[in-house]
């Protein structure tokens, strides 16, 4: 068996690996020192990492980020359009009192009111769905990075899992 090639694990450079190295065995990449084991299966040849506790620890930091943002996710959730649409109603309320149950005549004085009621009700619809968006838009912030956070752990879980074979 000739000298095989396999990349680094970590900066992707090739190591070459002569056939004298079997399987377990130590190879340090001469890029980045980084030291790993030596996986024969059959002809084939593939390189792990031989230390995974800078794997572990990284993905422990994922995990921590990831309690965090699903933390943030879940408050952003717990305050999602409460109380804001009931400005609206008030005003609405306001004018049906005053022509329903106050007996106000239709003059231009109860005309201004009701305009200013609209614009009031515009301007709080337009705050609501201001708020409503962006805190749409920061809910789908953090599950996609949630998401983003999840993938990178699975594929270190996948490589301290293959490290940990040999
Ligand atoms: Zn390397």
């Amino acid at each position: 068996m000739d000298t095989q090639k396999a990349r680094c694990a970590e900066c992707r450079t090739e190591i070459s690996i002569p056939a004298t190295y079997a399987h377990g065995d130590h190879v340090k990449c001469a890029t980045c020192g980084t030291r790993h084991k030596v996986v024969r299966s059959g002809e084939a040849v593939r390189l792990v990492l031989a230390d995974t506790g800078p794997l572990k620890e990284a993905l422990s930091n994922y995990e921590m980020q990831l309690s965090r943002l699903e933390a943030e996710l879940r408050a952003a959730r717990a305050s999602f359009g409460v109380g804001v649409p009931n400005g609206i109603g008030l005003g609405v309320a306001y004018a049906i009192w005053q022509v329903g149950f106050r007996d106000r005549q239709i003059s231009m004085g109860l005309l201004w009111e009701v305009v200013a009621v609209a614009v009031l009700s515009g301007v709080l619809m337009e705050l609501a769905n201001y708020f409503f968006l962006a805190k749409r838009k920061a809910m789908s912030r953090l599950s996609q990075e949630i998401e983003e956070v999840e993938a990178e752990a699975r594929a270190l879980q996948q490589k301290i899992r293959e490290a940990s074979r040999v």
